[in-house]
C-alpha cells in the first residue's frame, strides 16, 4: 500500500461528492486533501469523469506544485492549490467548483452580501469576491497567480483564512477550503447554497438590507464561540 493511500481515499471521496451535490458538471470541479507531515497533497486528475475515478487516480503533489507520484497528468488548477497550502499552513483541504450560482456572483464581481442568518452560522461578513486578474497574471504563471489573487485578497481585506474559508474570483468562480475534504467540500456547497439565497433575496426585493448585527452576532456564537451551543 501506498504511503499516500490515506490522502488519495479521502481525496476520491471528497471529489466524489462534488457530483451528488450538483455542484459540478462534467469533469469541472476538484478536491485536493493535504497531508502536512508529509509536505503533500492527492488532487484529482485532469479531464477524468467522475464515474472513472479511483483513490489509485489521484495524482500527488508537493506544496511548489511538483508531481511527486501518478500516472496522469494533475488538474489545470494545481498550482492554485499548490499555493494556498504553501502559504496558508493550517488548510488540509481545498475545493474549486464552477457551481452556478456562487460563479453567477463571481462573474458580476460582487462580494455576496449577508443577508441571513444561514450566512451568519458561516461567516459573519460578506464573502469576498476577488478582482479579476491582470492581463499580466493571465499571460504569466496563470494558475499560480490565482492563488495568488486569493490569498491578497484575504491580506487587503484583513480576512483570516480560518475564519472565512470561501472566496470568489472575479470573473472565474469560487474555492472554498477546510482542515479536511468533508470540511472543504461542506464549505463550497454553503458558499452555492448562500449564493443562491442572496442573489434569490436580490430579486424578491432589491434593495433588501442587510442582517443586523445583534444577529451576525448572536448565529455565529452560537456556533462558533466559545459557549456554542449549536449540534451535540
Ligand atoms: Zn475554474
Amino acid at each position: 500500500m501506498s504511503k499516500y493511500q490515506h490522502i488519495q481515499d479521502a481525496c476520491y471521496k471528497a471529489n466524489m461528492q462534488l457530483p451528488e451535490l450538483n455542484l459540478v458538471l462534467f469533469t469541472f470541479g476538484n478536491v485536493s486533501v493535504a497531508d502536512r507531515a508529509l509536505g503533500v497533497f492527492a488532487i484529482k486528475p485532469s479531464g477524468v469523469p467522475y464515474k472513472d475515478l479511483t483513490p489509485e487516480k489521484m495524482v500527488i503533489v508537493d506544496f511548489d506544485g511538483n508531481i511527486i507520484s501518478g500516472d496522469l497528468r494533475p488538474s489545470s488548477d494545481t498550482k492554485t492549490h499548490a499555493v494556498l497550502y504553501k502559504v496558508w499552513d493550517k488548510i488540509g483541504a481545498i475545493v474549486h467548483t464552477h457551481s452556478t450560482y456562487a460563479t453567477a456572483w463571481a462573474q458580476a464581481q460582487r462580494d455576496i452580501p449577508i443577508f441571513g442568518t444561514t450566512h451568519a452560522d458561516h461567516n459573519t461578513v460578506d464573502i469576498p469576491c476577488a478582482p479579476p486578474m491582470s492581463d499580466d497574471m493571465i499571460k504569466g504563471n496563470y494558475e499560480y497567480e490565482t492563488g495568488y489573487q486569493i490569498i491578497n485578497c484575504f491580506r487587503e481585506r484583513k480576512l483570516s483564512y480560518e475564519e472565512v474559508e470561501m472566496i470568489l474570483v472575479g470573473n472565474h468562480a469560487p474555492f472554498a477550503w477546510g482542515k479536511n475534504g468533508d470540511k472543504a467540500v461542506y464549505n463550497a456547497a454553503v458558499l452555492e447554497e448562500v449564493a443562491r439565497m442572496a442573489y434569490l433575496t436580490e430579486q424578491i426585493n432589491p434593495k433588501a438590507p442587510r442582517l443586523k448585527d445583534a444577529l451576525i452576532e448572536k448565529h455565529w456564537q452560537r456556533k462558533h464561540g466559545k459557549d456554542a451551543y449549536y449540534g451535540q
